[in-house]
């Protein structure tokens, strides 16, 4: 089988991960949930995760770090909390639904989208620009999840932060993947999943938090100031209703340790090489179109492409079939798919890991020009 679906969930992991998950099931109880050995274990593992996702992201205080079980459930956390009903809220023209359904479900906000071609980053700080003054919140993606556009967010954090508007930023796809330094960003909130490029289990999600009050989702016991019938003011326990998937964290933990000992620039350097291989070989297939185009740094390792005349659901079919593991459709980003042009048709998306070979990506070419022959 070769796996090239790693943008939804990357499938490989380092062997560390599932060895700490079960260690963690066989040893640790619930963090805050008694004095006992298992739950002193359990609230080290779960602060040992929280130090080393503070460190990855030059965060100087860990407790900024919250749990979450996904970055859907991270970024409505976030959103939520900066944004209401009556609000003009502005993002990018290529938000993934975890965005734009949130957005929808407060209600009677005026979401405005900041517009551009693909890969065109001055565009769209350009377009950012044109729209931001008055509004009530900002959110953007860091990389589209359908295109691999990286977006511009640190020039659009600065906007923000010109004017003292929230910003959030969707990290889902680059986290692990891109230098991201929470300070240097500058926003609000930073969301992301565990279970993408940081390489730890389904079921996990960070929100970095930064000086902006936060709402809660849910509200629960928290193992800190019980006496007290609203949740806790101060973070993570504000956000962190309820047991903790300690296994899980354990896991991630391992994953950033990973992440950090390889480098994040040297994992997307492979990535990236593993996508221009594969741009350059689609290119001389007949009736495909490669959505890819602009700088190298605008890019990351995510290839979406159309071959005419073949829809893509059908195509991620017959690919499956021969073992090969790809997303086709829209991907849960119709925005983004408008804002390319692509709405109609959807694309076939391949996405890497830093698992995935050169000599991956020539089977798989081999295999599409047999079946779009
Ligand atoms: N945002 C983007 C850009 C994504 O690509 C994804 C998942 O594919 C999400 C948010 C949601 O992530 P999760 O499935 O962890 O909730």
């Amino acid at each position: 089988m070769i796996y090239f679906d790693s943008a939804a969930t990357t499938l490989q992991k380092p062997p560390s991960v599932a060895r700490a998950m079960v260690r963690t099931m066989k040893a640790c109880a619930s963090p805050g949930r008694g004095g006992h050995p298992p739950a002193n274990r359990a609230a080290e593992a779960v602060y040992r995760c929280r130090q080393e996702a503070a460190g990855l992201f030059g965060m100087d205080d860990p407790q900024r770090v919250v749990f979450t079980s996904s970055a859907t459930h991270a970024l409505n956390l976030a959103i939520k909390s900066v944004a209401a009903p009556g609000d003009r809220v502005l993002v990018s023209g290529y938000e993934h639904n975890a965005v734009l359904r949130p957005l929808a479900a407060i209600g009677n906000i005026r979401v405005e989208q900041a517009a551009a071609p693909l890969f065109d980053r001055a565009a769209l700080l350009e377009s950012f620009l044109r729209r931001i003054d008055g509004v009530s919140a900002v959110i953007c993606t860091h990389v589209s999840n359908v295109f691999g556009f990286i977006l511009p967010v640190e020039e659009i954090g600065a906007l923000c932060r010109e004017r003292q508007i929230p910003f959030v930023v969707d990290a889902a796809q680059s986290a692990g993947l891109l230098p991201l330094s929470f300070p240097r960003l500058g926003a609000d909130f930073v969301a992301m999943p565990g279970h993408k490029s940081l390489y730890g289990p389904q079921g996990t999600g960070l929100l970095l938090c930064g000086e902006r009050p936060v709402r809660t989702l849910l509200e629960g016991g928290t193992g800190s100031l019980s006496a007290l019938s609203e949740m806790p003011d101060f973070l993570p326990d504000r956000l962190e209703a309820g047991t903790h998937n300690v296994p899980g964290i354990a896991g991630l933990r391992e994953g950033i340790r990973f992440v950090r000992a390889r480098g994040p620039e040297h994992i997307l350097r492979h990535e990236r090489q593993l996508a221009g291989q594969l741009v350059g070989a689609l290119s001389q297939l007949p009736g495909v179109t490669v959505c890819s185009g602009g700088p190298e740094e605008s890019r990351s390792g995510v290839v979406s492409f159309c071959v005419r005349d073949t829809d893509c659901e059908t195509l991620g079919d017959l690919l499956a079939g021969e073992g090969i593991c790809v997303r086709a459709g829209l991907h849960c980003a119709p925005a983004a798919h408008r804002s390319a042009g692509t709405l109609e048709t959807g694309t076939v998306r391949v996405s890497f890991s830093i698992f995935n070979t050169p000599a991956q990506v020539r089977q798989f070419c081999t295999v599409l020009r047999r079946l779009i022959r």
